[in-house]
């Protein structure tokens, strides 16, 4: 999607990173879509300055070094929110989680015994991810079900994914795809993404028609929607990609 391109200038070195004040490292980023400067940091906690294709090195350096606070304070949330996962998981001898988050609460693995979480003794993470994964397709479908007669039309297939930073999309064919992690969420917050989701198969944009469809889909979605965006980012650290 976004690419990386060369600093303008051919003496001029592209250097690997800038820094905040207090030191954390901030990688540089060309984009010829980006409009303005932005910064992201992603659920490890790596922090990124994104340039349009006609900013100067010196006026990244100012915007990071302006906004450090910012980078600093999220930076060490993604950190913390990493550990405390880790910390969660309890892994075995073997390094496999003893425990999972599944729909909202921190529930046990079972690596050849019982339980809601009952898995082959000689399977590993890639079977347990297998099992998420399906457990999100199958509470997802039951939310399609039983959307189906109040939607224009029904989605054409139901794609269930390891998105990197979306938690849902439709596309123009009608595929709804959807965030595996998203079977760790409280219930809700999964219900309230396929809803948004199916939202789009009236309104193909973030208008203000499109907010009352998915209110109309699921009353009282706010609530849902506000707890992916503050506590969404632990999802991405149960069971991390790659
Ligand atoms: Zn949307």
């Amino acid at each position: 999607m976004n690419r990386w391109i060369p600093l303008l200038g051919r003496e001029q070195p592209t250097p690997a990173s800038l820094s905040t004040e207090g030191g954390l490292p901030v990688q540089v980023r060309r984009s010829d879509r980006a409009r303005r400067m932005r910064l992201t940091v992603d659920a490890q906690g790596q922090a990124t300055v994104v340039l349009p294709r006609r900013a100067t090195l010196a006026q990244a350096r100012a915007f990071v070094r302006a906004q450090s606070a910012w980078l600093e304070r999220h930076a060490g949330k993604g950190r913390q929110a990493g550990a405390s996962a880790q910390a969660h998981m309890q892994p075995d001898a073997q390094g496999r989680p003893t425990r999972v988050l599944l729909r909202g609460e921190w529930t046990d693995v079972h690596w050849g015994g019982g339980g809601p979480l009952q898995l082959a003794a000689h399977a590993g993470t890639a079977q347990l991810q297998s099992r998420l994964r399906a457990l999100a397709r199958a509470d997802a479908q039951v939310i399609i079900d039983a959307q189906a007669e109040r939607l224009v039309r029904v989605p054409a297939r139901l794609s269930i994914r390891d998105q990197a930073s979306r938690w849902g999309s439709l596309s123009g064919r009608g595929t709804l795809s959807l965030n595996w992690r998203l079977i760790m969420a409280p219930p809700e917050v999964l219900a309230y993404v396929v809803n948004h989701e199916l939202a789009h198969l009236a309104h193909p944009n973030h208008s203000p028609a499109f907010w009352a469809e998915v209110e109309r889909l699921m009353p009282g979605h706010d609530i849902h929607r506000r707890w992916l965006r503050r506590e969404g980012d632990v999802l991405r650290h149960v069971l991390p990609a790659g």
